[in-house]
């Protein structure tokens, strides 16, 4: 899925957004480098050119006018954003001081991140989980391929689908049988 116009816009969005800035490994299946996050080592995994327009920039966007409603330099980490039971999921620590550890997030079903510290007086983390929560949630009804609306469909991988690509992909399946 990781064609021209998905680095364009992977770059675009890097660009824009800093704290999706990665470091620019020279080859592409790279060994993993744990001075750097999952995301910032593997980018993002699974997801579509429809997805990083519909969901990741306009998530950043609330993420960022968030940090400064709050006249703050936006300084979230993130950890990795992947496509998991065709469900977008973008975990991420708020800042060095709260680093979250990605297994233990894994573990709980991707809740770890919601379960923040002090969420009650600290209304910044409750307003970025609430924007994230929202587009995770979003992702469910994005068709991947074209970004029409769409449902969890019940393929060998699950993604999330409206009905013309689920159809043609069904076609596509009968016609390998
Ligand atoms: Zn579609």
């Amino acid at each position: 899925m990781k064609d021209k116009e998905f680095q364009k816009i992977d770059a675009m969005l890097q660009e824009k957004y800093p704290i999706l800035k990665r470091p620019h490994f020279d080859e592409r299946y790279h060994k993993f480098n744990d001075e750097y996050t999952i995301y910032q080592n593997w980018g993002f995994e699974g997801l579509s050119v429809v997805w990083l327009k519909q969901l990741i920039e306009p998530m950043m966007e609330e993420i960022y006018k968030c940090y400064e409603r709050h006249g703050e330099t936006p300084k979230l980490i993130v950890e990795q954003v992947k496509e998991k039971w065709a469900t977008l999921k973008f975990y991420y620590s708020l800042d060095e001081d709260h680093r979250q550890a990605i297994h233990g997030i894994d573990a709980i079903g991707g809740a770890g991140i919601r379960l923040y510290p002090n969420g009650e007086d600290d209304s910044l983390a409750n307003e970025i989980a609430a924007i994230v929560r929202k587009y995770e949630s979003k992702s469910r009804e994005v068709c991947i391929y074209c970004g029409k609306k769409g449902e969890i469909r019940p393929l060998r991988w699950r993604l999330t689908l409206c009905d013309d690509c689920y159809n043609k992909r069904l076609e596509q399946m009968n016609q390998k049988k």
